[in-house]
Protein backbone atom coordinates (compact mmCIF):
# COMPACT_ATOMS: atom_id res chain seq x y z
CA UNK A 1 0.00 0.00 0.00
CA UNK A 2 1.00 3.32 -0.88
CA UNK A 3 0.13 6.83 0.94
CA UNK A 4 -0.86 10.10 -0.70
CA UNK A 5 3.10 11.12 -1.23
CA UNK A 6 3.74 7.50 -3.25
CA UNK A 7 5.50 6.31 0.44
CA UNK A 8 4.86 2.64 0.84
CA UNK A 9 2.95 2.56 3.98
CA UNK A 10 5.18 -0.18 5.68
CA UNK A 11 8.01 1.46 5.42
CA UNK A 12 10.58 2.25 7.90
CA UNK A 13 10.10 5.96 7.76
CA UNK A 14 6.29 5.83 7.33
CA UNK A 15 5.72 3.45 9.96
CA UNK A 16 7.70 6.14 12.72
CA UNK A 17 6.16 8.61 11.05
CA UNK A 18 2.49 7.02 11.73
CA UNK A 19 2.94 5.36 15.11
CA UNK A 20 0.97 6.78 18.15
CA UNK A 21 4.52 5.97 20.10
CA UNK A 22 5.91 8.70 21.30
CA UNK A 23 9.24 8.91 18.21
CA UNK A 24 11.85 7.90 20.53
CA UNK A 25 10.22 4.59 21.92
CA UNK A 26 8.98 3.65 18.37
CA UNK A 27 12.08 3.91 17.10
CA UNK A 28 13.93 1.88 19.87
CA UNK A 29 11.38 -1.06 19.27
CA UNK A 30 11.54 -0.60 15.43
CA UNK A 31 15.18 -0.83 15.90
CA UNK A 32 14.61 -4.34 17.43
CA UNK A 33 12.28 -5.11 14.84
CA UNK A 34 14.85 -4.81 11.67
CA UNK A 35 17.70 -6.13 13.96
CA UNK A 36 15.53 -9.29 14.61
CA UNK A 37 14.09 -9.83 11.26
CA UNK A 38 17.11 -8.58 9.05
CA UNK A 39 20.13 -7.96 11.23
CA UNK A 40 19.73 -4.22 10.34
CA UNK A 41 21.47 -1.81 13.32
CA UNK A 42 19.37 0.76 14.35
CA UNK A 43 21.24 3.70 11.83
CA UNK A 44 19.53 1.51 9.08
CA UNK A 45 16.19 3.70 10.40
CA UNK A 46 17.39 6.49 8.68
CA UNK A 47 19.78 5.10 6.25
CA UNK A 48 17.44 2.91 4.72
CA UNK A 49 14.35 4.79 6.12
CA UNK A 50 12.45 3.95 2.61
CA UNK A 51 12.88 -0.23 3.27
CA UNK A 52 9.59 -2.02 3.19
CA UNK A 53 8.91 -4.14 5.95
CA UNK A 54 7.96 -8.33 5.48
CA UNK A 55 5.03 -9.80 6.09
CA UNK A 56 6.06 -11.06 9.41
CA UNK A 57 8.59 -7.92 9.89
CA UNK A 58 5.50 -5.76 10.02
CA UNK A 59 3.28 -8.19 12.22
CA UNK A 60 6.01 -8.16 14.59
CA UNK A 61 6.07 -4.64 14.60
CA UNK A 62 2.49 -4.35 15.12
CA UNK A 63 2.37 -6.58 18.13
CA UNK A 64 5.67 -4.74 19.92
CA UNK A 65 3.74 -1.34 19.01
CA UNK A 66 0.64 -2.66 20.56
CA UNK A 67 1.90 -4.17 23.85
CA UNK A 68 3.72 -0.74 24.46
CA UNK A 69 0.59 1.02 23.83
CA UNK A 70 -0.46 -1.05 26.88
CA UNK A 71 1.31 0.38 28.80
CA UNK A 72 3.75 -2.89 29.18
CA UNK A 73 7.80 -1.30 30.07
CA UNK A 74 9.68 -1.36 27.14
CA UNK A 75 12.52 -3.53 28.83
CA UNK A 76 10.07 -6.17 29.13
CA UNK A 77 9.17 -5.62 25.51
CA UNK A 78 12.85 -6.37 24.46
CA UNK A 79 13.46 -8.74 27.33
CA UNK A 80 16.86 -6.42 28.17
CA UNK A 81 18.11 -3.32 29.52
CA UNK A 82 21.38 -1.85 29.56
CA UNK A 83 22.98 -0.98 32.65
CA UNK A 84 26.47 0.75 34.08
CA UNK A 85 28.56 -1.18 31.46
CA UNK A 86 26.61 -4.51 31.21
CA UNK A 87 23.22 -5.64 29.13
CA UNK A 88 20.67 -7.54 31.68
CA UNK A 89 18.08 -9.63 30.56
CA UNK A 90 14.99 -8.60 32.48
CA UNK A 91 11.82 -9.69 32.45
CA UNK A 92 8.67 -9.38 34.69
CA UNK A 93 9.67 -11.22 37.79
CA UNK A 94 12.59 -9.09 38.50
CA UNK A 95 12.89 -5.37 38.89
CA UNK A 96 14.19 -2.79 35.31
CA UNK A 97 17.34 -1.88 37.03
CA UNK A 98 17.11 2.02 36.58
CA UNK A 99 20.04 4.46 35.69
CA UNK A 100 20.18 6.06 39.23
CA UNK A 101 20.79 2.33 40.59
CA UNK A 102 24.05 2.74 38.74
CA UNK A 103 25.49 5.24 41.87
CA UNK A 104 25.65 2.07 44.05
CA UNK A 105 27.35 0.44 41.68
CA UNK A 106 30.23 3.85 41.19
CA UNK A 107 30.32 3.81 45.53
CA UNK A 108 31.62 0.04 45.84
CA UNK A 109 34.08 0.05 42.92
CA UNK A 110 35.42 3.06 44.44
CA UNK A 111 35.65 1.64 47.72
CA UNK A 112 37.09 -1.38 45.55
CA UNK A 113 39.77 0.70 44.22
CA UNK A 114 41.02 1.92 47.58
CA UNK A 115 41.73 -1.27 49.21
CA UNK A 116 43.73 -2.40 46.39
CA UNK A 117 43.43 -5.96 46.96
CA UNK A 118 40.43 -8.90 46.16
CA UNK A 119 37.14 -8.03 48.07
CA UNK A 120 34.40 -10.08 49.39
CA UNK A 121 31.15 -8.11 48.15
CA UNK A 122 27.41 -8.78 49.11
CA UNK A 123 24.66 -7.62 47.27
CA UNK A 124 21.25 -8.14 48.81
CA UNK A 125 18.30 -8.13 46.55
CA UNK A 126 20.01 -8.29 43.60
CA UNK A 127 16.83 -9.25 41.21
CA UNK A 128 18.32 -9.67 37.80
CA UNK A 129 21.85 -9.08 39.37
CA UNK A 130 22.17 -5.74 37.87
CA UNK A 131 24.29 -4.31 41.11
CA UNK A 132 26.23 -7.19 41.57
CA UNK A 133 27.00 -8.58 38.14
CA UNK A 134 28.16 -4.67 37.06
CA UNK A 135 30.62 -4.81 40.15
CA UNK A 136 32.09 -8.15 39.14
CA UNK A 137 32.06 -7.05 35.54
CA UNK A 138 34.32 -3.50 36.76
CA UNK A 139 36.28 -5.34 39.03
CA UNK A 140 38.20 -8.21 38.11
CA UNK A 141 39.35 -9.48 41.63
CA UNK A 142 36.46 -9.33 43.50
CA UNK A 143 34.29 -11.80 44.11
CA UNK A 144 30.38 -11.58 45.02
CA UNK A 145 27.99 -13.16 47.10
CA UNK A 146 23.94 -12.27 46.10
CA UNK A 147 20.83 -12.64 47.06
CA UNK A 148 17.37 -12.41 46.73
CA UNK A 149 13.78 -13.91 48.25
CA UNK A 150 12.56 -14.69 44.66
CA UNK A 151 13.44 -17.51 42.86
CA UNK A 152 11.88 -16.30 39.70
CA UNK A 153 14.45 -13.64 40.26
CA UNK A 154 17.43 -15.51 41.13
CA UNK A 155 16.73 -17.59 38.12
CA UNK A 156 16.51 -14.55 35.98
CA UNK A 157 19.56 -13.56 38.02
CA UNK A 158 21.99 -16.95 37.37
CA UNK A 159 21.26 -16.56 33.27
CA UNK A 160 22.85 -13.49 33.40
CA UNK A 161 25.75 -14.09 35.19
CA UNK A 162 26.02 -17.03 32.60
CA UNK A 163 25.93 -14.57 29.59
CA UNK A 164 28.31 -12.10 31.35
CA UNK A 165 30.67 -15.45 32.02
CA UNK A 166 30.75 -14.05 35.66
CA UNK A 167 29.32 -16.94 37.06
CA UNK A 168 32.70 -18.11 38.65
CA UNK A 169 32.86 -15.09 40.86
CA UNK A 170 29.37 -14.40 41.91
CA UNK A 171 27.67 -16.82 44.40
CA UNK A 172 23.74 -16.77 44.67
CA UNK A 173 21.69 -17.61 47.75
CA UNK A 174 17.86 -17.43 48.59
CA UNK A 175 15.99 -15.82 51.62
CA UNK A 176 15.71 -12.40 53.22
CA UNK A 177 18.06 -10.25 53.55
CA UNK A 178 21.16 -11.37 55.79
CA UNK A 179 19.57 -14.78 56.73
CA UNK A 180 20.00 -15.83 53.13
CA UNK A 181 23.75 -16.04 54.08
CA UNK A 182 24.14 -19.84 54.56
CA UNK A 183 27.28 -19.19 56.82
CA UNK A 184 28.63 -16.17 58.74
CA UNK A 185 30.33 -13.51 56.87
CA UNK A 186 32.15 -10.70 56.97
CA UNK A 187 32.56 -8.71 53.84
CA UNK A 188 34.33 -5.50 52.19
CA UNK A 189 31.93 -3.94 51.10
CA UNK A 190 27.34 -4.55 51.50
CA UNK A 191 25.22 -2.97 48.76
CA UNK A 192 21.15 -2.99 48.36
CA UNK A 193 18.94 -1.41 46.73
CA UNK A 194 15.63 -2.92 48.72
CA UNK A 195 12.33 -2.25 48.17
CA UNK A 196 12.16 1.14 49.80
CA UNK A 197 8.53 2.82 48.37
CA UNK A 198 5.94 2.92 51.04
CA UNK A 199 2.60 0.52 50.07
CA UNK A 200 0.45 4.06 50.13
CA UNK A 201 2.75 5.66 47.29
CA UNK A 202 0.45 6.32 44.14
CA UNK A 203 3.32 5.46 41.73
CA UNK A 204 2.78 1.91 42.61
CA UNK A 205 -0.11 2.21 40.95
CA UNK A 206 1.41 4.37 37.23
CA UNK A 207 3.26 3.65 34.59
CA UNK A 208 5.75 0.89 34.38
CA UNK A 209 5.64 0.40 37.85
CA UNK A 210 2.24 -1.66 37.60
CA UNK A 211 4.38 -4.42 35.89
CA UNK A 212 7.04 -4.77 37.92
CA UNK A 213 7.07 -7.09 40.69
CA UNK A 214 5.68 -5.34 43.80
CA UNK A 215 8.08 -7.42 46.79
CA UNK A 216 10.67 -5.16 44.42
CA UNK A 217 9.90 -1.74 44.99
CA UNK A 218 7.02 -2.12 48.22
CA UNK A 219 7.73 -3.23 51.75
CA UNK A 220 4.56 -2.78 52.11
CA UNK A 221 4.85 -0.75 54.90
CA UNK A 222 6.43 2.75 55.42
CA UNK A 223 9.06 2.50 52.95
CA UNK A 224 11.98 1.93 55.55
CA UNK A 225 11.16 -1.34 56.91
CA UNK A 226 13.71 -3.08 54.65
CA UNK A 227 16.26 -0.66 55.02
CA UNK A 228 16.24 -0.93 58.49
CA UNK A 229 16.99 -4.22 58.78
CA UNK A 230 19.75 -4.01 56.52
CA UNK A 231 21.44 -0.92 58.13
CA UNK A 232 21.15 -2.35 61.73
CA UNK A 233 22.49 -5.77 60.21
CA UNK A 234 25.35 -4.15 58.71
CA UNK A 235 27.81 -4.33 61.89
CA UNK A 236 27.92 -7.78 62.18
CA UNK A 237 28.36 -8.69 58.40
CA UNK A 238 30.90 -5.78 57.77
CA UNK A 239 34.78 -6.37 58.45
CA UNK A 240 36.05 -3.56 60.60
CA UNK A 241 36.43 -0.44 58.56
CA UNK A 242 34.13 -1.83 56.06
CA UNK A 243 31.32 0.22 53.92
CA UNK A 244 27.57 -0.34 53.81
CA UNK A 245 25.71 1.48 50.90
CA UNK A 246 22.25 1.54 50.42
CA UNK A 247 20.14 3.20 47.72
CA UNK A 248 16.78 4.95 49.26
CA UNK A 249 13.68 7.22 48.08
CA UNK A 250 14.25 11.18 47.19
CA UNK A 251 12.62 11.86 50.63
CA UNK A 252 13.97 9.51 53.04
CA UNK A 253 17.96 10.69 53.35
CA UNK A 254 17.63 12.02 56.46
CA UNK A 255 15.40 8.65 57.56
CA UNK A 256 18.42 6.57 56.63
CA UNK A 257 21.30 9.02 58.05
CA UNK A 258 19.45 8.37 61.51
CA UNK A 259 19.26 4.50 61.06
CA UNK A 260 23.07 4.76 60.53
CA UNK A 261 23.68 6.62 63.32
CA UNK A 262 21.15 4.77 65.59
CA UNK A 263 23.40 1.19 64.46
CA UNK A 264 26.64 2.64 65.45
CA UNK A 265 28.31 3.01 61.48
CA UNK A 266 30.36 6.50 61.01
CA UNK A 267 31.61 8.43 58.37
CA UNK A 268 28.14 8.58 56.93
CA UNK A 269 28.01 10.33 53.03
CA UNK A 270 24.66 10.94 51.85
CA UNK A 271 25.37 11.01 47.77
CA UNK A 272 23.11 12.49 45.02
CA UNK A 273 21.76 10.82 41.31
CA UNK A 274 21.87 12.76 38.73
CA UNK A 275 18.21 14.40 38.84
CA UNK A 276 20.21 16.10 42.05
CA UNK A 277 18.27 13.98 44.26
CA UNK A 278 19.85 12.68 47.71
CA UNK A 279 19.45 8.84 46.28
CA UNK A 280 22.00 6.58 48.31
CA UNK A 281 24.06 7.19 51.41
CA UNK A 282 27.36 5.03 52.73
CA UNK A 283 28.61 4.34 56.12
CA UNK A 284 31.39 2.61 57.61
CA UNK A 285 31.52 0.15 60.45
CA UNK A 286 34.48 1.60 63.12
CA UNK A 287 38.18 0.20 62.59
N1 LIG B 1 13.81 3.49 42.20
C1 LIG B 1 12.63 2.70 42.03
C2 LIG B 1 11.47 3.59 41.61
O1 LIG B 1 11.26 4.61 42.20
C3 LIG B 1 12.24 1.96 43.27
C4 LIG B 1 13.13 0.80 43.45
C5 LIG B 1 13.14 0.34 44.86
O2 LIG B 1 12.17 0.39 45.59
N2 LIG B 1 14.26 -0.11 45.23
O3 LIG B 1 10.79 3.28 40.67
Amino acid sequence: MRDQQGLATNSLKALLSSSALPGNEARILLAHVIETYYQLPRSALLSRDDMELNESAYQAWQQLEQRRMHGEPIAYILGKKGFHAIELMVAPGVLIPRPETELLVDIALDEIGRIKRSCQILDMGTGSGAIALAIASASAHSAIVATDQSSEALAIAKINAQNLHLDNRVQFFQGDWYEALTQHRQFDVIVSNPPYIANVDPHLTQGDLRFEPASALTDYASGLSCLETIISGANSHLLPGALLAVEHGFDQSDAVVCLMKDAGLHDIQVHLDLAGHKRAASARKMA
